[in-house]
């Protein structure tokens, strides 16, 4: 039985794999480099999908984090975080017409609910919509869809874990991992700090492959930058997750809406100060098409706007579980983690603690990479 598990990374990932191993019975220190869900976790859409995911593990993986946070939501003693509120999906000309039947085709004959809207039926679930903008050949509809107010969920993961004996360091980066052969025996802190540990997990989001290297293990990724939009509370009534060809958006709490456009990831910036800078005109763009989808977005205006980093391990997957060469080196590391986040913490802690998880964690174990070089060898691609 574990001891004493250090959990690297306060985000989302962090603080479910936390709540997970004290709810076990573990001693967990979380440490964060700054403060709890403030990486990618406090800069996400996080809509809560299994929309077309491939292969079918990702799919099941991803309809079970579904799952996991209707059961949290309905067992917790407060929540606001959850919301199933569904998502309307079409799309713009032939080839994007027929990528998405596809996808309703193949997501229909995995068994997951979905079905064609006409313009009346969105009407009336979106009143707000310029009926214009809809498609005459129907929208997608996806009932068991929905987003996560991710800050609200960290808060309520940690405090769940600190209840259960759990210690939160912020502000403090793991700077090094002392490691033998064969496992790690303390993780060090910037602050000079020195914790003796059983078992580590690496939930450093978008820094998880520097984790990694002071393990001596290569984790390849790829992560993209995406830029968000928050209104001010907006006259409108927007009840669900909405991916139309120019834009999507959802609602963001107390009224304000927030805004998403693959079209302008593009224009995220680092600026001097280390900060991002994202480009006026694009923002503008992407307020103009949801202006355009509901006009009474017109009376709000841009609150913030917010760019996040999402953490993609190259092949695309989630990477979860313990790495072989390092035996109590483990990994809670994908994109998608606001759909993921509950489930796969839960496994991830669970096999810590001495479970056997080895079925559900087979397609996502780190040693995949070996191709890349092996632990410790490889290079990043
Ligand atoms: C634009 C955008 C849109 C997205 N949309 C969706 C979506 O619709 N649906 C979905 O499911 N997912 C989505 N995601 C992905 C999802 O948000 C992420 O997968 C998830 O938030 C990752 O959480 P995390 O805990 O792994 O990382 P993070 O929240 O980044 O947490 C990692 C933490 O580790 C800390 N850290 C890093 N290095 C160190 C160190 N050396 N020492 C100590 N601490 C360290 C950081 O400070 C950070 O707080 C989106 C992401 C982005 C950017």
């Amino acid at each position: 039985m574990v001891t004493h598990v250090v959990v690297i990374g306060a985000g989302v990932y962090g603080a479910a794999v936390a709540a997970g191993l004290t709810r076990r019975g573990a001693r967990v220190t979380v440490v964060d480099a700054g403060a709890p869900a403030g990486g990618t976790s406090g800069a996400t859409f996080s809509w809560t999908n299994s929309c077309g995911k491939q292969p079918r593990a990702y799919h099941e993986l991803s309809v079970a984090g579904m799952a996991a946070h209707r059961r949290l939501a309905a067992e917790a003693t407060q929540d606001g975080w959850y919301h199933e509120s569904g998502n309307l999906e079409w799309a713009d000309g032939d080839v994007a017409g027929a990528r998405l039947r596809a996808k309703v085709a193949g997501v229909l004959d995995y068994g997951y609910e979905a079905r064609w809207l006409d313009r009346a039926e969105v009407l009336r679930l979106e009143p707000g919509m310029a009926q214009a903008e809809l498609p005459p050949d129907g929208v997608a509809y996806f009932p068991r869809e929905g987003w996560i107010d991710l800050p609200r969920l960290v808060g309520y993961l940690l405090a769940t874990a600190v209840s259960g004996g759990a210690e939160v360091v912020r502000d403090d980066a793991v700077t090094g991992l002392e490691t033998t052969a064969a496992e790690v025996r303390a993780v060090r802190l910037a602050s000079g700090r020195r914790l003796p540990v059983a078992a580590v997990v690496n939930c450093a989001g978008p820094q998880a492959a520097r984790v990694a290297e002071l393990a001596g293990l290569v984790l390849p990724m790829r992560n993209t930058r995406g830029v968000l939009v928050q209104t001010s509370p907006a006259p409108v009534a927007v009840s669900r997750v909405v991916h139309a060809p120019r834009v999507h958006l959802r609602p963001d709490g107390d009224g304000r809406l927030l805004l998403h456009s693959p079209e302008i990831d593009g224009a995220a910036r680092v600026a001097d100060d280390g900060g991002f800078q994202v480009a006026p005109s694009a923002v503008e763009r992407v307020v103009e098409a949801a202006v355009a989808l509901y006009p009474g977005v017109r009376a709000a205006s841009v609150r913030d706007v917010r760019v996040g980093e999402r953490p993609i391990p190259d092949d695309g997957l989630p990477v979860l579980g313990r790495a072989a060469a390092l035996a109590n080196f483990h990994f809670a590391v994908s994109h998608s983690g606001a759909t993921l986040c509950v489930h796969a913490g839960d496994l991830v802690a669970a096999e810590v603690l001495g479970e056997d998880r080895s079925e559900e964690l087979a397609p996502f174990r780190f040693d995949r990479f070996n191709r890349y070089g092996g632990a410790g060898t490889g290079h990043n691609s």
